[in-house]
Formats: structure tokens, C-alpha cells, sequence
């Protein structure tokens, strides 16, 4: 049997109720349902970091934070990448980076894709083995735009890890080489996942309920 790419999130089957997991008093009515309680996440993360481990040589690896959505995710996927690499007896050297991309406005798409690095920074980067760490690959069009940027950069190769796909019909179809959950067609939030800029200190990732979309709507 083929292993599965990633765990699959039915909205359904993965029914956890709110009162089953610590929810912070000031968003309990913000969140409709649980979808990824945050152990399930950092389990998921140390087989993540165990893969990519194993899949690279000892030459040096860029690993890009995409901001901000993709913070939480980078710092623990860095962690249990140096703890793998330890437990596998490899040695690969990490270059901590970061970039800035934002899109979206309330929970919708702007379709413009605005990027951080300048043309200095991304020059820097020929030549180098990166890896892109980023919360949410949704229409893919953020990831496909950064891509196609990198391209004309010369870089040694790219691979991208997401923490979540999202199984959405707008896909351009675009899919990571690492994801951790596939998620339903719904605005997520917690674990660093916004909604204009709020919710990031949650720790589960939940979908968002309508009276927290108004409550924080620009
Ligand atoms: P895409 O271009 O793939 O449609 O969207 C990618 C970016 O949009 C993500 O990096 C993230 O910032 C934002 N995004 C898309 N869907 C969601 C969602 O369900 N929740 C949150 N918090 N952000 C999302």
C-alpha cells in the first residue's frame, strides 16, 4: 500500500468538541470547532522533520520561515529537524532565513501577492539548496507567484514543506513536497494561522465561527 502523503482532515470524522481541549476565555466564542488539537500537530511536525531529514545530504540547507502565518511551524520543525539529524547521526548544516508574503485581507484573497525580499536578498540565494516553510498552501497562487520569482534566481534547488493543504476547488493545483494535514474548504485559524492578525496565540487549529470573522473584520 502506497503511504499516505499526508492525514487526511474530514470535517466530520474529526469532530472534536470545543470543551474537549483548553480554548482561551477570549476567543471560546470565536472558533466553531477543533479541527487539529496542538498535540496531534507536534506529532505530525516530528515525522515531517524526520522525512526532510532523511532526504537531505550534509550539504547546507536555507530554511525560509514565510511570514507570518509560517512561524510556529518553522520553529517547531526546526527543532525536531536538529533533533532527527542527531538521531540519524547526520550532520546538516541550517541557514535560518526568513520572508515576508501577504495576500489576504479578512479571509479572502487580494490576488495580489506582495513579497518582502529584495533583489539583494534574492540574489544571495543562488546556488543554495532552500527550503520554503509555509502554514497554508489554499489556491497555491501565493506559492506558485513565489516560485516563479525564484526562478530567475538561479537557486540550487527548492522544495517547500506546508503544514496544511487546503482541499479547495479554486486549487491551481500546485502541491507541496511536504504537508502535514489536508484541511476542508474553510478559514483556519490558531497556530500562528491569522485572520487579520488575530488568533496566532491560539494553539489548536480551529475554523473560525461567524461571530469571530465580524468580531475582527477590517
Ligand atoms: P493561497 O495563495 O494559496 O490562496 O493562500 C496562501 C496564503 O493565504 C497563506 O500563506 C495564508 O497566509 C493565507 N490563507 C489562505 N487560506 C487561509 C486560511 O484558511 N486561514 C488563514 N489563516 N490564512 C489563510
Amino acid at each position: 500500500m502506497e503511504p499516505k502523503q499526508w492525514i487526511d482532515v474530514v470535517e466530520d470524522k474529526f469532530k472534536y468538541d470545543l470543551d474537549h481541549f483548553i480554548i482561551p476565555s477570549h476567543y471560546e466564542n470565536d472558533v466553531q470547532s477543533i479541527l487539529i488539537p496542538h498535540g496531534l500537530i507536534m506529532d505530525r511536525i516530528a515525522k515531517l522533520a524526520q522525512m526532510i531529514a532523511s532526504e537531505y545530504d550534509d550539504e547546507r540547507v536555507v530554511v525560509c520561515c514565510v511570514l507570518k502565518g509560517g512561524h510556529q511551524f518553522f520553529s517547531d520543525l526546526t527543532r525536531y529537524m536538529k533533533k532527527a539529524l542527531n538521531k540519524q547521526g547526520k550532520s546538516l548544516p541550517m541557514t535560518l532565513d526568513f520572508i515576508r508574503v501577504k495576500s489576504y485581507e479578512n479571509d479572502a484573497s487580494t490576488g495580489n501577492v506582495q513579497i518582502s525580499m529584495t533583489d539583494k536578498e534574492l540574489r544571495e540565494l543562488k546556488g543554495k539548496n532552500l527550503l520554503l516553510v509555509e502554514d497554508i498552501i489554499d489556491t497555491g497562487n501565493t506559492m506558485k507567484r513565489l516560485l516563479e520569482k525564484l526562478s530567475q534566481y538561479e537557486v540550487k534547488s527548492v522544495k517547500v514543506a506546508s503544514l496544511l493543504l487546503k482541499k479547495t476547488p479554486k486549487s491551481c493545483g500546485y502541491v507541496p513536497d511536504y504537508v502535514g494535514f489536508a484541511v476542508p474548504d474553510l478559514f483556519v485559524v490558531g497556530y500562528c494561522l491569522d485572520y487579520n492578525d488575530i488568533f496566532r496565540d491560539l494553539d489548536h487549529i480551529c475554523g473560525i465561527s461567524d461571530v469571530g470573522k465580524a468580531k475582527y473584520a477590517m
